[in-house]
């Protein structure tokens, strides 16, 4: 049986069926990794063994029976190394189980491997990993984004076939966009933050990237609800994902001319043909006016290192791990900005100023969600970079994720979906933002724009190079 460039559905489905052992796909994608990881660099770490004892034959009822995720390496997996890719945690194997993955881990699936990012997640490109940069499965020359870039190349050049990862400010929808696959940030306290390293506490979300909605929204359904660990996730009721995405719905959709702005002409081209389908598949689409991203990126910057800078103060290497010799340059810089503006006197100026702004961007995507259902934009100023322009932008972080942004500071749900490629042959993606705790209507557009429209074949193109 070949799998290649099967999705999870489709996998769970020929396990159940018994077409495939469940040991014949964690050999195939252990395989998979083995032989494309060398060039891509997207694991830390790749396991040997599978975790369950996957016998031939036995099916236990477990949804994710068999199924090999690959997990961002800031995901505590207890007795498994983890670094978020910093050379502070070099040798953390952790004693615990974040909510995330335990959650996966009764519902059966297999840790293929930890993936790279950004160290700490700070970034946009995975540059700032200290294990190295992985490299986009679509051009070795350029970046993944990030900064779950690892999560990203695993599922574009499919040696996994879905992947965890965490967005911050944009660390899951980047590198979604930049590696053409589907990315979803959830509402903030959608899915428990417990067990994953914390960056930006008041923005930190993990969730799932995959190569199909409907992956997604299953990973999602596992992933979310109350966790009595984490005080922040919400008790609001976890929907039936999947059921409800399989409506037609016919939707109102936001686009606001704000995100348009400084956006590379093919990028923009491709988001105006996309309108145009949306509207031929009997959508509205109305313009909607949304406060800048510049306010959003200047929120984020604050609050964020202000955030980091608590954060981090607890790898001082005398509990576990390394001492703070070594912290990167990135980690330094954000820490150092992070205590200046919590300092006493720039306090009022910049943090409590900008934590009033946040509220405003909040309050404006409130009102907006009162005529809309869903507001699209672009993803990304541009598509994938070539190694090496990271050292030319102080922000580079902050620049490449202007548009994810707005959501970070606004705690709502979104959405990449990769949608048309560029000149150079790099997909684009597109942005779907939703209101709190409505990732159902955003699964129910991106699952009726995969089903009507072909744009969805950027991921099989992606895939292709590695069979
Ligand atoms: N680009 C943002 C940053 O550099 C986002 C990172 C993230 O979401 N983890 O902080």
């Amino acid at each position: 049986m070949d799998l290649f460039g099967k999705t999870i559905t489709e996998l769970q489905a020929l396990i159940k069926e018994k077409k495939v052992a469940a040991s014949e796909v964690w050999e195939y994608f252990v395989k998979r990794s083995k032989r494309h990881n060398p060039k891509l660099n997207a694991y830390v770490s790749l396991l040997e063994k599978p975790s369950n004892p996957i016998v031939k034959g036995i099916i236990p009822k477990m949804e994710l029976w068999g199924i090999p995720l690959a997990v961002k390496d800031n995901y505590c997996t207890k007795g498994v190394r983890t670094t978020a890719s910093s050379k502070v945690l070099d040798d953390f194997i952790s004693p615990y189980e974040s909510t995330v993955t335990s959650k996966l881990k009764l519902s059966g699936y297999e840790l293929l491997g930890k993936t790279n990012m950004d160290a700490w997640a700070h970034g946009a490109s995975t540059e700032t990993s200290d294990y190295g940069l992985t490299k986009n499965p679509w051009d070795l020359g350029r970046y993944p984004g990030g900064s779950s870039g690892g999560s990203a190349a695993a599922v574009a050049a499919y040696i996994a076939p879905g992947a965890i990862g965490s967005d911050t400010g944009g660390s899951i929808r980047h590198p979604s966009a930049w590696c053409g696959i589907i990315g979803l940030k959830p509402t903030y306290g959608r899915v428990s933050r417990y067990g994953v390293i914390a960056m930006g506490s008041s923005f930190d979300c993990p969730g799932p990237m995959t190569q199909s909605v409907e992956d997604n929204a299953m990973l999602l359904q596992i992933m979310a609800g109350k966790d009595p660990y984490d005080a922040t996730s919400s008790p609001v009721a976890v929907p039936d994902y999947r059921s409800k995405m399989k409506t037609k719905r016919k939707l109102k959709i936001g686009i606001a001319r704000e995100y348009l702005k400084g956006v590379e002409p093919d990028i923009q081209t491709a988001f105006e043909n996309m309108v145009d389908v949306i509207k031929k598949m009997g959508h509205s689409v109305v313009d909607v006016s949304l406060m800048s991203p510049e306010y959003s990126i200047s929120v984020y910057t604050i609050a964020q290192r202000a955030e980091v800078s608590s954060n981090l103060g607890r790898y001082d290497g005398i509990r576990y791990a390394n001492n703070r010799a070594y912290f990167g340059q990135e980690a330094k810089r954000r820490i150092m900005l992070g205590t200046y503006t919590l300092s006493h006197g720039y306090y009022d100026a910049f943090y409590k100023k900008a934590q009033k702004v946040r509220t405003l961007i909040k309050n404006n995507f409130k009102k907006t969600f009162e005529d809309v259902d869903l507001i699209i934009g672009p993803n990304t100023p541009v598509t994938a970079l070539k190694v090496g322009e990271f050292e030319k932008y102080p922000f580079f972080g902050e620049l490449m994720d202007q548009l994810n942004e707005p959501a970070s500071a606004a705690g709502i749900p979104a959405m990449s979906i990769p949608i048309e490629l560029d000149s150079k042959n790099l997909p684009i993606g597109m942005q779907i933002m939703g209101n709190y705790f409505d990732e159902s209507s955003i699964f129910n557009f991106a699952y009726q724009i995969e089903q009507e429209t072909n744009f969805f074949d950027v991921i099989k193109k992606g895939r292709e190079k590695y069979k």
